[in-house]
């Protein structure tokens, strides 16, 4: 039988495939070694994003608090809150318009009587 014959030739090319085989696993190793460090690379990065955002989220917290610290309400006129935030039911005029706070017409309106 002709397959009897090639059975010799069949082993060496057989073992020419493994030996390729090895060589592609190994090449495929490497490849992975590359990958895991892109990974960790990403990781590290995606991380220190997350960190920035933080950061910025902590500084838009702060900037905000501080603007509310020096806004003066437009509903009652003192400071320290935003008109959105403000305690004292909203008034139809704009009491601040001609730069009087609700506090000076009240203490105005004290004076004059
Ligand atoms: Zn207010």
């Amino acid at each position: 039988m002709m397959e009897h014959m090639e059975t010799g030739k069949q082993e060496s090319e057989n073992n020419n495939i493994t030996q390729q085989i090895y060589q592609k696993l190994e090449n495929i190793q490497d490849e992975m070694k590359n990958i895991h460090k892109e990974i960790d690379k990403i990781g590290r990065i995606m991380e220190e994003n997350k960190r920035k955002r933080i950061n910025s989220k902590e500084r838009r917290r702060k900037r905000t608090q501080n603007r509310r610290m020096n806004n003066v309400c437009k509903n009652c006129g003192l400071e320290g809150h935003f008109m959105s935030e403000c305690l004292i039911p909203r008034r139809k005029e704009k009491l601040i318009s001609n730069g009087k706070s609700l506090v000076n017409m009240l203490l105005g309106d004290i004076i004059e009587k």
